[in-house]
């Protein structure tokens, strides 16, 4: 399998000005060719810098993307980089500069002469039309190496990727193998108690099975390399089948699947409604609901931090005997490092309330409460009609 290493150029990204798109964008698509990555990096728009973290990436991968630094102005230092790397000048290409120019014509606009560096690209380099903006790209071949440089814009980059670099990828490195991955996704259990489960899984080599911990929220990811789509469902099908078959109903779902989606799902299916009263958890939950597609009838942010018993009473009273309202009340409260909880769910055939306590980071806790809450819903919902 080809090996890859990704280098973002930009001095906004290191400042944290910009967040870098582009990075999970091509890691993606080339996960989804077969293409192994081994490293990715940022680097500020510095030509030394940039020129030693090319060799170095040549020197354990066949593939190098570069995005960034493909302006024309004299901080857009990528060509010259490359040149660097490779030991090389760059070299004027007309053709490169009629491409640009007629870009620009086409806009009723003119080159500046600062524009004129971009036709300048690394000797022996092949160049790389832009349809789509003014930065030309180009691949520099080396042996089994292609150092590959595209602009960072994402839209440019995302389409010279795929109608240039792609098809070329595909082509010289004979990629014909796929890596597909699905995520399990669950709420309710705790990573430790997951891995406890599942620890000889984790430790398969393909498909690979890893954790992925937020607060109140776990996914499990199973990755699959195979030589087509078919063998690489084939082979996650498996995993994904004896892992629910141990984790149960903690699993709430898969890949892009919200727990506010499915918590309105089960709630949908009871042909019931829900109404939320919370406190202390900033919108959070009402927000999440309200994002979602389902029975969510409206959220009321309570003032001030009620107790348990004037949250039960206050649900019970809103409730009032429904045969259809289920009215969730939730109040998150900060008690030095401790964030409790205190939770109560009414619903036409229950009424449940629990506190429960968080430790982790207090700037999770409401993360962490309003999953809780909507997973909750899920599990209390669903027992009603499913035992
Ligand atoms: P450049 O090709 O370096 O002139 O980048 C042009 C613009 O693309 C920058 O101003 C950023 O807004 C954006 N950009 C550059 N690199 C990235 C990246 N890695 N992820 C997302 N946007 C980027
Ligand atoms: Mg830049």
């Amino acid at each position: 399998m080809a090996t890859a290493e990704i280098i973002t150029i930009g001095t906004e990204l290191l400042l944290g000005e910009t967040v870098d798109t582009n990075t999970r964008h091509i890691a993606r698509r080339f996960r989804e060719v077969g293409l192994d990555i081994y490293r990715t990096s940022t680097v500020g728009d510095n030509s030394e810098r940039i020129a030693r973290i090319i060799k170095e990436g040549m020197t354990r991968a066949q593939i190098i993307i570069t995005t960034g630094g493909l302006g024309p102005t004299v901080d857009d230092p990528t060509r010259e980089a490359i040149a660097e790397a490779f030991e090389v000048k760059t070299e004027y290409q007309p053709e490169l500069w009629e491409q640009i120019k007629d870009r620009f014509r086409r806009f009723n606009r003119e080159p500046t002469e600062n524009n004129k560096r971009q036709a300048f690209i690394p000797k022996g380099a092949l160049p790389i039309e832009n349809p789509v903006g003014t930065a030309p790209a180009f691949i520099m071949e080396s042996g089994e190496h292609a150092v590959i440089a595209l602009p960072g814009v994402p839209r440019e980059m995302e389409y010279l990727l795929e109608n240039a670099i792609l098809p070329y990828l595909r082509e010289r490195y004979q990629l014909t193998s796929v890596i597909k991955t699905r995520l399990l996704r669950t709420a309710g259990v705790g990573e430790s108690q997951i891995d406890d489960k599942i620890a000889d899984l984790e430790r398969l080599t393909n498909p690979t099975v890893g954790l992925a911990a937020h607060a109140g929220q776990v996914d499990i990811r199973i990755a699959a390399k195979a030589e087509s789509n078919p063998e690489a469902d084939e082979m996650i099908a498996k995993v994904e089948m004896e892992l629910r078959e141990r984790l149960g109903k903690w699993v709430y779902g898969v890949d892009e699947d919200t727990l506010e989606d499915v918590a309105l799902e089960t709630i949908q299916k009871n042909s019931w409604e829900l109404i939320v009263l919370e406190a202390g958890l900033g919108g959070r939950l009402i927000k999440r609901l309200a994002s979602a597609n389902g029975p969510f009838l409206r959220g009321e942010l309570l003032k001030g931090l009620p107790s348990q018993e004037e949250l039960i009473s206050n649900a019970k009273a809103l409730q009032s005997g429904s045969s259809t309202l289920v009215v969730l009340g939730a109040v998150l409260k900060s008690n030095g490092d401790q964030q409790n909880l205190k939770l109560v769910i009414v619903t036409p055939v229950e009424e449940k309330s629990v506190e429960r306590s968080f430790g982790g980071p207090p700037q999770l806790a409401a993360l962490w409460a309003t999953n809780l809450c909507l997973n909750w819903v899920r599990r209390i919902c669903y027992s009603e009609k499913d035992g």
